[in-house]
Formats: C-alpha cells, structure tokens, sequence
C-alpha cells in the first residue's frame, strides 16, 4: 500500500496542477498537504477509495463577480471579486476576505485551502472559505473604501450567512471595511444578522481580543514551542515582518513575555531599532495615520530604515516571526536566518515561507510553526465571536483570551502528538496538517458521497 499512497497522491497533484493551471500559490499549498498525507493514506486507504483527498483539493463552490464602483472624481472602477467556498464538512465556510492588487483566484484558492486545515485545527465548528478583490486600498479615501465595500456586498451577500459563510477580515480588510460591508448586508437584507461577519466593531456584535487575537494567538503557539525545549521569549531578539494587525499584536505580546522586537516592515522596506521597537509609535503611523513604517526613524532617529522588505532577514536574530504576506522568506533568507543563529520561526503570516525555506528550517532542525497551526488563533477568536453572537452576550477581554491561550495550547499539542504518531517528531508542518485533515475526512466519512 504504501508505495500506492505516495503514486495516489503524485498523480493527484498533476491532476490539481492541470485543472488549476497558472495557480502557483494553491499548487504549492496542495503538495505540502499532499506530501504530509502519505502516511496517513497508507494507514487509511478509505479515504482515497472514498475520493476523500481528491474531494479536499477542489472547492465545492467558487464565485466570481463584477465590482463596480465610482471613485472620487466620478469615475467608474471595475474591480474583481471572489469567495471560494471549499469545504463545510465541520461547519459554516468560514475565512476572511483579502484586498490586495496581487489577488487573483489562485491566491484566493491557496488562502480557502490552507483554511480547511486550519479551522479544523482550532477545534470548532468552522469550514474553510476565502474571499477577496484586486481592489487596492492604499491611497484611497475613506468615502471610496466604503463605495467599494458596499458595491463589493452587493454581491456576495447572496452567498453568505450566519449558517452558511461567514468571511472575515484579512490583508487590507480590517474593522473599517468588516463595518462598510456589515452595513451594507444589513441594508440589504433586513436582517440583523450579526454572526454573518467577524472582526466587527465592538459596540455592534463584535468580539474583545478578535482584534489582537492573530498576533497574540502566534505568540502562545510559539511560546508552546519554546516551552517544550526549555526556552522562553525573554531576553530574546525578535524579528517581526510585516506592520499590519497580525505583527502589531504579536509584537505587542512578544514584549509583554520579556522578548526585544528589534526589527518591522512594509512593502516598501524595514526599520531596525536596536533599542528595541516603540510599539506606541507604530500604531500611530499605522492604525491612525495609514502611513508608511519609514515615518518610524523621524520620531525615533537612532533607528535604521532600509528599502527592500525583505533584507529583515538578514538581521541577526532568536526568533523570527514572518507576519507580511505569502512566500516572503525563500531558501536563501532561510539558510541566512539558521547561520544568524535563529533557534525559532513561528508563520503569522499564511505561507509566508516557501516549500523550499520551510525544508531548509526542519531540516536545520530549529523550530518551526507553519502557518496552519501558528496564526489560527485570529480565525479561532472569529468563532467565539460567532458564538456570542449566537447567544447574544459578550464575555469579558480576559474570558476571550484564556479561551483563545487554551485553543493554541491545544494545537500545539494535537500537531505535536499528530506529527509523533506518524513518526515524524517534531515536524509541526506534518503534525498540523494530519491533525486538521482527519477531523475534516472523518467528517466527510460520515455524510456520505457530497
Ligand atoms: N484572515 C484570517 C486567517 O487567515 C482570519 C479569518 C477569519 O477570522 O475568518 O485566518
């Protein structure tokens, strides 16, 4: 058998290759997953003769559609828009809505994957969707984010529900467009339906910590790892990419346990702070002014900033944690970082590594959090938004973030027994990915061919 599981799987991924031609992305989240599955095929060859996998990698709906809308001169935009709805074996789709100019349906497709693993990792109820636009956020007024965002729900609110889909914030997408979109759904329908969207404003269904919960989520993931081989954040070098939600809130806890951020990024380039980051100056250029991290040196000019995003990896460092985007640490930024002496990676980001960095990281033998595992605390925190939401209550910061610890501390510990029983000890990539598929194949078993 075990030589048919591996054939099985070679063969579907040419099969995912050719139906999802020039998808980059989705193919190379596919292998992974693939790869991982081996073993668990060869000890259940029901769940190829079920046409489990083979169900797994194509969604069971995808959507594309026409955003119209008028900028501020009055002239007419025509952006695209998407959900891929790929799996709702476990629950609602569930995953959040990304507006970035690089997005097309391959990235879409990749970041819905990649959810299904995830939210089966968090223990609840949740299935695995993506959504998103080419729409670019950057530069535009506040008036022409919320005539995009209406125009955008227009659209998609035919698609989703409380029960049926629930999207959520992602790059680009934060608490102003979740509001413009809620309103907009709200308009629509007549219905206040408050659980159809997380990450909402506190004052109308929101959740408490949904807001630092990626960032923080990370942080106890890694801390679990640390933990386990008898080290902590204190007194450690951090590198943290990325400036957005996820690495403000992680940068935040990596501060509270004791840990030194010495170094953030944008698109544009990365400051390097050797006193280590004021996060109080970030969060003014970032979440009140939406300016760029090089402000950052006028206000504190002992600092350094570069252009070019990526030599962040080049700084000597203990921990780093890739916050930014999908792909932003490949072989030679992997090998730069395990010679610097970085003893562990924790992925904030979705993918931020590629096939051949994360190699580089296991088998260099330092530790290792993919993505999956490491930042579904944001996504976990979405779902105890939808229950209260459900029970129309709220529970208190500290009610949410023990909720929110307990879950990563549970992945953690599901990918690390995962990852043992399939002999693979200590590669949390295997680990998270056997643990979050066979809930999601188990459930497929049970309700028949669908
Ligand atoms: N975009 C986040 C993720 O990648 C959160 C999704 C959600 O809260 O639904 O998991």
């Amino acid at each position: 058998m075990s030589a048919n599981a591996k054939k099985y799987c070679d063969e579907l991924y040419q099969r995912v290759i050719k139906r999802n031609a020039n998808e980059p992305e989705y193919h190379q989240a596919v292998k992974e997953v693939l790869e991982s599955l081996v073993a668990v095929l060869e000890k259940h060859p029901e769940y190829i003769e079920l046409g489990i996998v083979e169900r797994i990698v194509e969604p069971e709906r995808q959507i594309i559609f026409r955003v119209p809308w008028v900028d501020d001169i009055g002239r007419v935009q025509v952006n695209r828009g998407f959900r891929v709805q790929f799996n709702s074996a476990i629950g609602p789709y569930k995953g959040g809505i990304r507006f970035h100019p690089s997005v097309y349906v391959g990235i879409i497709k990749f970041l819905g994957f990649e959810q299904i693993f995830k939210n089966s990792l968090t223990g609840l109820p949740i299935g695995g969707a993506k959504g998103g636009s080419d729409f670019d956020p950057k530069g535009k007024s506040d008036a022409e984010v919320m005539r995009f965002c209406q125009s955008f729900m227009t659209e998609l609110y035919r698609y989703i529900g409380q029960d049926i889909d629930v999207p959520a914030g992602d790059i680009g997408v934060g608490g102003r467009e979740v509001g413009f979109m809620f309103g907009q759904f709200k308009r629509i329908k007549n219905v206040y339906e408050a659980g159809v969207l997380t990450g909402k404003g506190l004052m109308y269904g929101g959740s408490l910590v949904r807001t630092q919960a990626t960032g923080y989520g990370l942080v106890y993931f890694v801390d679990e790892m640390l933990k386990a081989k008898g080290m902590s954040f204190a007194g450690k070098a951090v590198l943290v990419s990325g400036s957005g939600n996820v690495s403000i809130y992680a940068t935040e806890k990596v501060q509270e346990l004791g840990g030194k951020v010495v170094a953030m990024s944008d698109s544009n380039g990365y400051i390097y702070d050797a006193n280590g980051i004021n996060l109080d100056t970030i969060k003014q250029i970032k979440e009140v002014e939406r300016r760029r991290i090089s402000e950052y040196i006028k206000v504190h000019p002992t600092a350094e900033y570069h252009t070019g995003c990526e030599g962040i990896w080049t700084i000597p460092c203990d921990i780093a944690l890739p916050c930014a985007t999908q792909n932003e640490i490949n072989e030679n930024d992997a090998k730069t970082l395990v010679q610097n002496g970085c003893k562990a990676v924790g992925e904030g980001a979705n993918m931020p590594t590629t096939l051949e960095g994360t190699k580089v990281f296991l088998d260099s033998g330092i530790l290792f959090g993919p993505a999956k595992a490491a930042n579904a605390g944001g996504v976990a925190t979405s779902a105890l938004e939808m229950s209260q939401n459900s029970m129309r209550l709220s529970w208190t910061f500290e009610e949410v973030d023990a909720k929110l610890k307990t879950i990563m501390v549970n992945i953690y510990k599901n990918a690390s027994i995962a990852a043992e029983e399939y002999g693979q000890k200590d590669n949390l990539v295997v680990g998270a990915n056997i643990a979050g598929f066979v809930k999601v194949a188990e459930a497929m078993k049970a309700q028949g061919l669908v």
